[in-house]
């Protein structure tokens, strides 16, 4: 036999077991998109690498060690996009979007980052991502962060830690950051490697570090807050005051920085614990200047863009409900006479109702591995038939989804019962 291939290491496939929850997400942040009038835009996974160097920023973590480039046939340098700001900023210059307009559009697609491949941090991996352009007042930060609130709300995720910063305009914050730098150089001797090269290169992203002791220098240093220039203060308290009057709650971080270099003012991050280090699972800001540093005219954008596999792990793990894919009920059956009983019942169910997706268990097995193949299929009910209920004439359904309920019903009553159910469940399952 050949030897086997293996997958490219941190490109992961989906396997059909795992569709339906991806299908889930995906419908959900669709819909919830739609329902605030955002327009979808899809864009190519492949740019020149200029883009991203110039946008991202040179010295960034991403440009600097993890993007993938190559020269083409033509010698021309490309790169598999490593997120989804800089094509869309790109797309919507070239293309006109911006000219009396302010586009609110969303994106959904794979990007690439050679990265240490561990749970929820891969090589290629999804984003649903969403840009705005062409407004500049907090109204739209605030829309953006409800919109974002909404979509994890929609996946069944309503526990997830929001954080908001302002980093100021591009003066108060280079001003800052030389603050931040002068103090810094007095206590080199207590900083890591990582730390003293970003000292050079990019010191905002050293009040990002997780090494304790250069935390313990950080907590002695110039505070951002104090360098904010008073507009930009002015900004992000009318986004507070909007997001307190909408109920929407959040802790201001005064050390949240973002690693690409285009943000400014208003920064944002939904944090999980439940991921280990990966635990952001939406991320983004306005990035007023992006648009005039690609070839545009002066433009105002936020965005922000939440990363699917993260979100499918933590849907995944709160047993989120099944998709439109997903089977309504799956039928378990116990026994040799109940085994071929329940095709027999299987057929009566799908008769009366029609749009059913009921799938049968066949090839016998005790209970508990059955069970095991309805959760996995994401089956909203199991139908339970064993030898003593074909006795009987009786089925038991257990509701998988809504707290494990179970009921005892004779099979006479079984289609009216289901009929029930179903028009119980939530809309798009
Ligand atoms: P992190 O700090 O976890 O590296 P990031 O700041 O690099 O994240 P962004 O560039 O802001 O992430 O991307 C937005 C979202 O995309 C992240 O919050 C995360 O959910 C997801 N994401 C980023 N990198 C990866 C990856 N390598 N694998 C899976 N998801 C990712
Ligand atoms: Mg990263």
């Amino acid at each position: 036999m050949a030897k086997t291939i293996q997958s490219v290491r941190g490109f992961g496939d989906v396997l059909p077991e795992q569709t339906p929850v991806w299908q889930f997400v995906e419908d959900r942040l669709r819909s919830t998109l739609d329902r605030y009038g955002y327009e979808e835009i899809r864009l190519p996974v492949l740019e020149k690498t200029e883009l991203f160097s110039r946008s991202i920023g040179e010295v960034t973590d991403i440009v600097e060690k993890e993007m993938y480039t190559f020269d083409d046939r033509n010698g021309d340098s490309l790169s598999l996009r490593p997120e989804g700001t800089a094509g869309c900023v790109r797309a919507a210059i070239q293309h006109g979007l911006l000219h009396n307009r302010q586009p609110r559009l969303w994106y959904a697609g794979t990007m690439f980052r050679h990265e240490r491949p561990q749970r929820g941090r891969y090589r290629q991996f999804n984003q649903v991502g969403v840009e705005v352009f062409g407004l500049e007042g907090p109204d739209i930060d605030a829309e953006v962060i409800l919109l974002a609130a909404r979509m994890l709300r929609e996946v069944g995720l309503d526990d997830i830690r929001l954080e908001l910063n302002t980093l100021g305009t591009p003066e108060a914050r280079a001003a800052y950051r030389e603050a931040l730098v002068a103090f810094l150089r007095g206590h080199e001797a207590a900083l890591d490697a990582d730390s003293l090269r970003r000292l050079e290169t990019n010191p905002l992203r050293i009040l990002d570090t997780k090494n304790p002791d250069t935390r313990a220098v950080l907590a002695e240093a110039p505070a951002m807050a104090d360098w904010i220039d008073e507009p930009s203060r002015a900004h992000f308290r009318e986004l507070c005051a909007i997001l307190d009057r909408a109920g929407v709650a959040y802790t201001v971080n005064p050390q949240l920085v973002r690693g690409l270099d285009y943000y400014g003012r208003t920064v944002f991050e939904w944090i999980t614990e439940q991921l280990g280090a990966q635990g952001t699972v939406c991320a983004g800001g306005r990035y007023d200047g992006l648009v005039e540093q690609i070839g545009g005219r002066a433009t105002p954008a936020i965005g922000f863009a939440l990363g699917l596999e993260r979100l499918v792990a933590l849907v995944e793990d709160a047993r989120a409900a099944p998709s439109a894919s997903s089977p309504h009920a799956y039928l378990v059956l116990v026994g040799e006479s109940a085994s071929r009983e329940g095709l027999v019942l299987a057929e009566e169910l799908r008769d009366a109702i029609p749009g059913l997706r009921l799938v049968t268990h066949c090839g016998g097995g005790g209970f508990k591995s059955q069970f095991k193949r309805a959760d996995r299929l994401r089956a909203n009910f199991a139908l339970v038939m064993g030898d003593d209920e074909v006795v009987r004439g009786e089925v038991t359904i257990k509701d998988l989804y809504g707290g494990g309920e179970q009921q005892i019903v004779t099979r006479a009553e079984l289609p009216v019962c289901m009929r029930r159910l179903l028009d119980g469940l939530p809309p798009k399952l």
